[in-house]
Protein backbone atom coordinates (compact mmCIF):
# COMPACT_ATOMS: atom_id res chain seq x y z
CA UNK A 1 0.00 0.00 0.00
CA UNK A 2 3.11 2.48 0.88
CA UNK A 3 3.81 2.39 -3.21
CA UNK A 4 0.24 3.89 -3.73
CA UNK A 5 0.82 6.85 -1.71
CA UNK A 6 4.06 7.96 -3.18
CA UNK A 7 2.76 11.41 -5.24
CA UNK A 8 3.57 11.50 -8.85
CA UNK A 9 6.40 13.24 -8.17
CA UNK A 10 7.74 10.73 -5.72
CA UNK A 11 7.13 13.25 -3.16
CA UNK A 12 6.69 10.68 -0.16
CA UNK A 13 3.74 11.82 1.55
CA UNK A 14 2.82 12.34 5.18
CA UNK A 15 0.51 9.36 5.29
CA UNK A 16 3.48 7.01 4.62
CA UNK A 17 5.83 7.62 7.45
CA UNK A 18 3.36 8.29 10.17
CA UNK A 19 0.13 6.68 8.80
CA UNK A 20 -3.37 8.33 8.10
CA UNK A 21 -3.41 11.95 9.36
CA UNK A 22 -6.40 12.09 11.97
CA UNK A 23 -8.39 15.00 10.89
CA UNK A 24 -10.78 15.11 13.91
CA UNK A 25 -10.25 17.85 16.77
CA UNK A 26 -8.68 20.06 13.71
CA UNK A 27 -9.69 23.20 13.14
CA UNK A 28 -10.86 24.86 9.44
CA UNK A 29 -7.72 26.25 9.21
CA UNK A 30 -5.68 23.25 9.72
CA UNK A 31 -8.38 20.81 7.61
CA UNK A 32 -8.14 23.26 5.12
CA UNK A 33 -4.27 23.18 5.27
CA UNK A 34 -3.85 19.58 4.87
CA UNK A 35 -5.94 19.59 1.89
CA UNK A 36 -4.20 21.85 -0.10
CA UNK A 37 -0.97 20.13 1.00
CA UNK A 38 -2.07 16.68 -0.41
CA UNK A 39 -4.18 18.92 -3.11
CA UNK A 40 -2.65 16.77 -6.21
CA UNK A 41 -2.68 13.28 -4.78
CA UNK A 42 -6.58 13.97 -3.50
CA UNK A 43 -7.03 16.64 -6.73
CA UNK A 44 -8.54 19.05 -5.39
CA UNK A 45 -7.92 22.32 -6.88
CA UNK A 46 -6.94 24.91 -4.45
CA UNK A 47 -10.73 27.27 -5.57
CA UNK A 48 -12.22 23.52 -4.00
CA UNK A 49 -10.44 23.98 -1.04
CA UNK A 50 -12.59 25.85 1.02
CA UNK A 51 -15.50 24.25 0.02
CA UNK A 52 -14.38 20.34 0.84
CA UNK A 53 -13.26 21.72 4.66
CA UNK A 54 -16.63 23.05 4.90
CA UNK A 55 -18.22 19.39 3.93
CA UNK A 56 -15.71 17.60 5.85
CA UNK A 57 -15.48 19.96 8.69
CA UNK A 58 -19.61 19.73 9.14
CA UNK A 59 -19.70 15.91 8.91
CA UNK A 60 -17.44 15.62 11.32
CA UNK A 61 -18.52 17.96 14.14
CA UNK A 62 -22.21 18.48 13.35
CA UNK A 63 -22.69 14.64 12.22
CA UNK A 64 -20.19 13.04 14.35
CA UNK A 65 -19.21 10.75 11.32
CA UNK A 66 -17.10 8.15 11.56
CA UNK A 67 -16.74 6.65 8.29
CA UNK A 68 -15.93 8.05 4.91
CA UNK A 69 -18.96 6.64 3.53
CA UNK A 70 -21.30 8.40 5.64
CA UNK A 71 -20.46 11.73 4.21
CA UNK A 72 -23.14 11.48 1.56
CA UNK A 73 -22.31 14.58 -0.28
CA UNK A 74 -18.90 13.77 -1.43
CA UNK A 75 -18.47 11.38 -4.37
CA UNK A 76 -17.35 8.33 -4.05
CA UNK A 77 -13.93 8.27 -5.44
CA UNK A 78 -13.27 11.20 -3.16
CA UNK A 79 -14.35 9.83 -0.29
CA UNK A 80 -12.19 6.38 -0.95
CA UNK A 81 -9.44 9.49 -1.80
CA UNK A 82 -9.80 11.15 1.61
CA UNK A 83 -9.96 7.79 3.63
CA UNK A 84 -6.15 7.25 2.15
CA UNK A 85 -4.80 10.24 3.87
CA UNK A 86 -7.18 10.68 6.63
CA UNK A 87 -8.27 9.23 9.29
CA UNK A 88 -12.16 9.80 11.41
CA UNK A 89 -10.58 7.71 14.34
CA UNK A 90 -11.24 8.76 17.69
CA UNK A 91 -8.51 8.11 20.26
CA UNK A 92 -8.55 4.91 22.82
CA UNK A 93 -10.60 5.29 25.82
CA UNK A 94 -8.86 3.92 28.60
CA UNK A 95 -11.14 3.46 31.04
CA UNK A 96 -14.46 5.00 31.53
CA UNK A 97 -16.56 4.98 34.60
CA UNK A 98 -19.92 5.71 35.42
CA UNK A 99 -21.54 6.96 38.67
CA UNK A 100 -24.80 6.34 40.52
CA UNK A 101 -25.78 9.73 39.82
CA UNK A 102 -24.88 9.84 35.95
CA UNK A 103 -21.34 11.25 35.87
CA UNK A 104 -19.00 9.83 33.73
CA UNK A 105 -15.49 9.67 33.74
CA UNK A 106 -12.97 8.89 30.78
CA UNK A 107 -9.40 8.27 31.05
CA UNK A 108 -8.00 8.90 27.05
CA UNK A 109 -4.74 8.08 25.37
CA UNK A 110 -4.23 10.89 23.23
CA UNK A 111 -0.47 9.30 22.49
CA UNK A 112 1.91 6.79 24.33
CA UNK A 113 2.43 8.18 28.17
CA UNK A 114 -0.47 10.96 27.79
CA UNK A 115 -3.46 10.08 29.47
CA UNK A 116 -6.07 12.80 29.81
CA UNK A 117 -9.25 12.64 32.50
CA UNK A 118 -12.78 14.06 31.32
CA UNK A 119 -15.56 14.36 33.41
CA UNK A 120 -19.79 14.59 32.50
CA UNK A 121 -21.58 16.29 34.75
CA UNK A 122 -25.23 16.13 34.09
CA UNK A 123 -27.36 18.78 36.32
CA UNK A 124 -30.29 18.06 37.82
CA UNK A 125 -32.04 20.33 35.17
CA UNK A 126 -31.56 19.52 31.38
CA UNK A 127 -27.96 20.76 31.56
CA UNK A 128 -24.63 18.78 31.54
CA UNK A 129 -20.89 20.26 32.05
CA UNK A 130 -18.29 18.63 30.44
CA UNK A 131 -15.13 19.21 32.62
CA UNK A 132 -11.97 18.93 30.21
CA UNK A 133 -8.25 19.14 30.90
CA UNK A 134 -6.10 21.75 28.99
CA UNK A 135 -2.85 19.75 30.27
CA UNK A 136 -1.32 17.34 31.56
CA UNK A 137 -0.39 17.51 35.07
CA UNK A 138 0.18 21.18 35.88
CA UNK A 139 3.57 22.92 37.34
CA UNK A 140 1.55 24.88 39.96
CA UNK A 141 1.36 23.44 43.20
CA UNK A 142 -1.64 24.71 44.82
CA UNK A 143 -1.64 22.30 48.38
CA UNK A 144 -5.24 21.15 48.51
CA UNK A 145 -5.33 20.01 44.48
CA UNK A 146 -4.09 16.30 43.70
CA UNK A 147 -3.49 17.17 40.16
CA UNK A 148 -0.91 19.62 41.86
CA UNK A 149 1.48 16.86 43.32
CA UNK A 150 1.65 15.87 39.74
CA UNK A 151 4.39 16.94 37.14
CA UNK A 152 3.88 18.62 33.99
CA UNK A 153 4.02 15.94 31.51
CA UNK A 154 3.16 18.27 28.28
CA UNK A 155 -0.04 20.89 27.41
CA UNK A 156 -2.41 19.54 25.23
CA UNK A 157 -2.87 20.69 21.54
CA UNK A 158 -6.25 22.22 20.90
CA UNK A 159 -7.24 18.83 18.86
CA UNK A 160 -7.06 16.90 21.97
CA UNK A 161 -9.18 19.20 23.84
CA UNK A 162 -11.34 19.00 21.14
CA UNK A 163 -10.99 15.56 20.94
CA UNK A 164 -13.03 15.21 24.78
CA UNK A 165 -15.75 16.71 23.66
CA UNK A 166 -16.05 14.31 20.94
CA UNK A 167 -15.56 11.18 22.88
CA UNK A 168 -18.53 12.43 25.33
CA UNK A 169 -20.41 13.42 22.49
CA UNK A 170 -19.67 9.77 20.98
CA UNK A 171 -20.93 8.26 24.54
CA UNK A 172 -24.00 10.23 24.96
CA UNK A 173 -25.19 9.19 21.64
CA UNK A 174 -25.39 13.30 21.15
CA UNK A 175 -25.04 13.31 17.39
CA UNK A 176 -26.14 15.42 15.23
CA UNK A 177 -25.37 18.71 17.27
CA UNK A 178 -28.82 20.04 15.68
CA UNK A 179 -30.45 17.13 18.17
CA UNK A 180 -32.89 18.66 21.03
CA UNK A 181 -32.19 18.09 24.45
CA UNK A 182 -28.72 17.67 24.53
CA UNK A 183 -27.24 17.25 27.69
CA UNK A 184 -23.69 18.17 26.94
CA UNK A 185 -24.26 21.75 27.16
CA UNK A 186 -21.53 23.65 28.86
CA UNK A 187 -18.02 22.94 29.04
CA UNK A 188 -15.58 23.49 32.06
CA UNK A 189 -12.33 24.04 31.82
CA UNK A 190 -11.53 22.78 35.61
CA UNK A 191 -9.84 19.34 35.11
CA UNK A 192 -6.82 18.65 34.86
CA UNK A 193 -3.77 21.94 34.66
CA UNK A 194 -3.94 25.49 34.06
CA UNK A 195 -6.01 26.59 30.87
CA UNK A 196 -3.95 29.57 31.02
CA UNK A 197 -0.88 28.62 30.96
CA UNK A 198 -2.04 27.01 27.68
CA UNK A 199 -3.91 29.90 26.34
CA UNK A 200 -3.53 29.47 22.09
CA UNK A 201 -4.35 26.08 22.40
CA UNK A 202 -7.36 26.95 24.97
CA UNK A 203 -8.67 29.85 22.24
CA UNK A 204 -7.95 27.76 19.30
CA UNK A 205 -9.89 24.41 20.78
CA UNK A 206 -12.81 27.25 21.51
CA UNK A 207 -13.06 27.98 17.52
CA UNK A 208 -14.14 24.76 16.60
CA UNK A 209 -16.15 23.96 19.92
CA UNK A 210 -18.45 26.87 19.45
CA UNK A 211 -18.60 27.05 15.58
CA UNK A 212 -22.29 26.79 15.06
CA UNK A 213 -21.86 24.17 11.68
CA UNK A 214 -19.84 22.38 14.44
CA UNK A 215 -20.12 21.11 17.88
CA UNK A 216 -22.32 24.42 18.51
CA UNK A 217 -22.17 25.33 22.03
CA UNK A 218 -22.43 28.91 23.10
CA UNK A 219 -19.47 31.08 24.14
CA UNK A 220 -21.85 31.96 26.85
CA UNK A 221 -21.49 28.38 27.89
CA UNK A 222 -17.80 28.02 28.41
CA UNK A 223 -16.27 29.16 31.62
CA UNK A 224 -12.74 29.22 31.84
CA UNK A 225 -11.49 28.45 35.28
CA UNK A 226 -8.08 29.72 36.50
CA UNK A 227 -5.60 30.20 40.00
CA UNK A 228 -4.96 34.11 39.16
CA UNK A 229 -2.40 33.85 36.01
CA UNK A 230 -3.13 37.56 35.75
CA UNK A 231 -1.76 38.65 32.74
CA UNK A 232 -2.99 36.39 30.33
CA UNK A 233 -7.09 36.73 31.63
CA UNK A 234 -8.35 39.96 30.14
CA UNK A 235 -6.11 38.87 26.94
CA UNK A 236 -8.17 34.98 27.35
CA UNK A 237 -11.54 36.98 27.84
CA UNK A 238 -10.59 39.07 24.23
CA UNK A 239 -9.83 35.76 22.46
CA UNK A 240 -12.42 33.79 23.65
CA UNK A 241 -15.18 35.62 25.51
CA UNK A 242 -15.50 33.09 27.81
CA UNK A 243 -17.00 32.67 30.88
CA UNK A 244 -14.74 33.51 33.64
CA UNK A 245 -13.82 31.48 36.80
CA UNK A 246 -11.43 32.68 39.89
CA UNK A 247 -10.16 29.77 41.83
CA UNK A 248 -9.42 31.99 44.56
CA UNK A 249 -10.14 29.86 47.95
CA UNK A 250 -8.79 32.77 50.41
CA UNK A 251 -9.32 36.49 50.45
CA UNK A 252 -6.23 37.70 51.90
CA UNK A 253 -2.42 37.25 50.43
CA UNK A 254 -1.12 35.97 53.94
CA UNK A 255 -3.65 32.74 53.52
CA UNK A 256 -3.51 32.43 49.71
CA UNK A 257 0.14 32.43 49.56
CA UNK A 258 0.34 29.53 52.12
CA UNK A 259 -2.47 26.97 49.95
CA UNK A 260 -1.66 28.57 46.28
CA UNK A 261 2.07 29.77 45.77
CA UNK A 262 0.75 31.29 42.66
CA UNK A 263 -0.38 34.30 44.85
CA UNK A 264 3.41 35.51 45.58
CA UNK A 265 3.73 36.07 41.96
CA UNK A 266 0.29 37.62 41.24
CA UNK A 267 -1.03 38.91 44.83
CA UNK A 268 -5.01 39.94 45.33
CA UNK A 269 -4.83 43.12 44.06
CA UNK A 270 -3.54 42.90 40.77
CA UNK A 271 -5.91 39.33 40.43
CA UNK A 272 -9.17 41.73 41.61
CA UNK A 273 -8.29 44.84 39.22
CA UNK A 274 -7.55 41.92 36.49
CA UNK A 275 -11.42 40.52 36.62
CA UNK A 276 -12.63 43.93 36.78
CA UNK A 277 -11.64 45.17 33.41
CA UNK A 278 -12.68 41.78 32.26
CA UNK A 279 -14.02 42.14 28.90
CA UNK A 280 -17.71 42.48 28.96
CA UNK A 281 -17.79 42.06 32.64
CA UNK A 282 -21.95 42.90 33.49
CA UNK A 283 -24.41 41.47 35.88
CA UNK A 284 -25.82 39.21 33.30
CA UNK A 285 -21.75 37.89 32.71
CA UNK A 286 -20.70 37.60 36.28
CA UNK A 287 -17.49 36.21 37.49
CA UNK A 288 -17.57 32.68 39.33
CA UNK A 289 -15.18 32.74 42.54
CA UNK A 290 -14.35 29.24 43.35
CA UNK A 291 -13.84 28.58 47.00
CA UNK A 292 -12.84 24.90 48.13
CA UNK A 293 -14.04 24.48 51.96
CA UNK A 294 -11.13 23.68 54.01
CA UNK A 295 -11.76 23.15 57.43
CA UNK A 296 -10.17 25.09 60.43
CA UNK A 297 -8.21 27.41 57.24
CA UNK A 298 -10.31 29.43 55.48
CA UNK A 299 -13.72 28.58 56.64
CA UNK A 300 -14.70 31.06 59.34
CA UNK A 301 -17.21 34.39 59.90
CA UNK A 302 -14.01 36.49 59.49
CA UNK A 303 -12.77 34.83 56.13
CA UNK A 304 -16.56 35.32 55.15
CA UNK A 305 -16.31 39.08 55.98
CA UNK A 306 -13.13 39.42 54.26
CA UNK A 307 -13.91 37.50 51.41
CA UNK A 308 -17.27 39.64 50.93
CA UNK A 309 -15.19 42.97 51.13
CA UNK A 310 -12.98 41.83 48.40
CA UNK A 311 -15.78 41.41 45.81
CA UNK A 312 -17.21 44.98 46.67
CA UNK A 313 -17.89 46.13 43.27
CA UNK A 314 -17.44 43.05 40.84
CA UNK A 315 -20.79 41.41 39.29
CA UNK A 316 -19.42 37.89 41.10
CA UNK A 317 -21.25 34.83 41.93
CA UNK A 318 -19.22 32.42 44.95
CA UNK A 319 -19.13 28.76 44.40
CA UNK A 320 -18.66 27.03 47.36
CA UNK A 321 -16.84 23.75 46.75
CA UNK A 322 -16.83 20.88 49.60
CA UNK A 323 -13.09 20.25 49.70
CA UNK A 324 -12.23 16.55 48.27
CA UNK A 325 -10.18 14.77 50.13
CA UNK A 326 -7.63 12.52 48.04
CA UNK A 327 -5.17 10.07 49.86
CA UNK A 328 -1.76 11.82 51.56
CA UNK A 329 -3.50 15.38 51.51
CA UNK A 330 -3.23 17.73 54.88
CA UNK A 331 -6.68 19.10 54.88
CA UNK A 332 -10.10 18.16 55.38
CA UNK A 333 -13.64 19.11 54.52
CA UNK A 334 -15.20 21.69 56.66
CA UNK A 335 -18.43 20.39 58.57
CA UNK A 336 -21.72 21.04 57.06
CA UNK A 337 -22.86 23.35 58.81
CA UNK A 338 -19.74 25.57 58.45
CA UNK A 339 -19.94 25.73 55.21
CA UNK A 340 -23.74 26.52 55.06
CA UNK A 341 -23.20 29.57 57.66
CA UNK A 342 -20.57 30.29 54.74
CA UNK A 343 -22.85 30.66 52.32
CA UNK A 344 -25.34 32.22 54.10
CA UNK A 345 -23.19 34.76 55.21
CA UNK A 346 -22.02 35.53 51.81
CA UNK A 347 -25.75 35.19 50.30
CA UNK A 348 -26.76 37.79 52.66
CA UNK A 349 -24.15 40.34 51.54
CA UNK A 350 -25.82 40.04 47.61
CA UNK A 351 -23.72 36.82 46.09
CA UNK A 352 -25.33 33.78 45.03
CA UNK A 353 -23.10 31.30 46.86
CA UNK A 354 -24.27 27.58 45.77
CA UNK A 355 -22.99 25.07 47.47
CA UNK A 356 -21.11 22.56 44.88
CA UNK A 357 -22.82 18.93 45.17
CA UNK A 358 -20.31 16.54 45.56
CA UNK A 359 -20.87 14.63 42.61
CA UNK A 360 -19.41 10.75 40.67
CA UNK A 361 -17.84 10.14 44.10
CA UNK A 362 -18.48 6.54 43.64
CA UNK A 363 -15.96 7.02 40.82
CA UNK A 364 -13.48 9.54 42.01
CA UNK A 365 -14.93 12.19 39.20
CA UNK A 366 -13.88 15.08 41.59
CA UNK A 367 -12.01 18.30 40.78
CA UNK A 368 -8.39 18.14 42.25
CA UNK A 369 -8.65 14.18 42.18
CA UNK A 370 -8.16 13.65 38.62
CA UNK A 371 -5.74 10.76 37.36
CA UNK A 372 -3.55 9.44 40.37
CA UNK A 373 -2.41 5.98 40.78
CA UNK A 374 -3.66 4.83 44.10
CA UNK A 375 -6.73 6.55 42.74
CA UNK A 376 -7.28 4.69 39.98
CA UNK A 377 -6.65 0.96 41.55
CA UNK A 378 -9.50 2.10 44.21
CA UNK A 379 -11.65 3.50 41.12
CA UNK A 380 -11.05 0.35 39.13
CA UNK A 381 -12.33 -1.81 42.66
CA UNK A 382 -15.58 0.23 42.49
CA UNK A 383 -15.89 -0.40 39.07
CA UNK A 384 -16.70 -3.90 39.38
CA UNK A 385 -18.97 -3.03 42.23
CA UNK A 386 -21.07 -0.77 39.95
CA UNK A 387 -20.97 -3.42 37.11
CA UNK A 388 -21.96 -5.66 39.43
CA UNK A 389 -24.65 -3.73 40.47
CA UNK A 390 -26.03 -2.85 37.08
CA UNK A 391 -26.02 -6.28 36.75
CA UNK A 392 -28.22 -6.81 39.29
CA UNK A 393 -30.60 -4.12 38.56
N1 LIG B 1 -6.07 25.11 37.20
C1 LIG B 1 -7.35 25.67 37.13
C2 LIG B 1 -8.44 24.72 36.68
C3 LIG B 1 -8.39 23.31 37.22
S1 LIG B 1 -8.77 23.06 38.90
C4 LIG B 1 -7.72 26.29 38.46
O1 LIG B 1 -7.01 26.10 39.42
O2 LIG B 1 -8.70 27.01 38.50
C5 LIG B 1 -10.54 23.21 38.96
C6 LIG B 1 -11.07 23.61 40.33
O3 LIG B 1 -10.98 22.52 41.27
C7 LIG B 1 -10.30 24.76 40.96
O4 LIG B 1 -11.15 25.70 41.52
C8 LIG B 1 -9.52 24.05 42.02
O5 LIG B 1 -9.08 24.93 43.00
C9 LIG B 1 -10.50 23.02 42.51
N2 LIG B 1 -9.90 21.94 43.30
C10 LIG B 1 -8.67 21.44 43.19
N3 LIG B 1 -8.48 20.45 44.09
C11 LIG B 1 -9.63 20.31 44.77
C12 LIG B 1 -10.06 19.45 45.81
N4 LIG B 1 -9.28 18.52 46.29
N5 LIG B 1 -11.32 19.59 46.27
C13 LIG B 1 -12.14 20.52 45.75
N6 LIG B 1 -11.80 21.36 44.75
C14 LIG B 1 -10.55 21.27 44.27
FE1 LIG C 1 -3.01 23.34 39.03
FE2 LIG C 1 -5.54 24.29 39.32
FE3 LIG C 1 -4.67 22.20 40.77
FE4 LIG C 1 -3.71 24.61 41.28
S1 LIG C 1 -5.85 23.95 41.51
S2 LIG C 1 -2.50 22.74 41.11
S3 LIG C 1 -3.63 25.49 39.24
S4 LIG C 1 -4.91 22.26 38.55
Amino acid sequence: MAETLISPDHRPVAVKASGPIRLVGLGRKEIAQHLTDLGEELRIEPKKVRMRTKQIFHWIYNYGVTDWDQMTNIAKPMREKLAQYFSLERPEIVERLVSEDGTRKYLIRMSPGVEVETVFIPDVSKTGALCVSSQVGCTLTCKFCHTGTQRLVRNLTPAEIVLQVIIARDDLGEWPTTQENRKLTNIVFMGMGEPLYNTQAVGDSLDTICDPEGLGIGRRRITVSTSGVVPEIGPMGERTSAMLAISLHAANDELREQIMPINRKYPLKDLMQACRDYPGLSNSKRITFEYVMLKGINDQPWHAKQLIKLLKGIPAKVNLIPFNPWPGTDYECSDWETIEAFADQVNRAGYASPIRTPRGRDIFAACGQLKSESEKKRASDIRKDVRASEELS
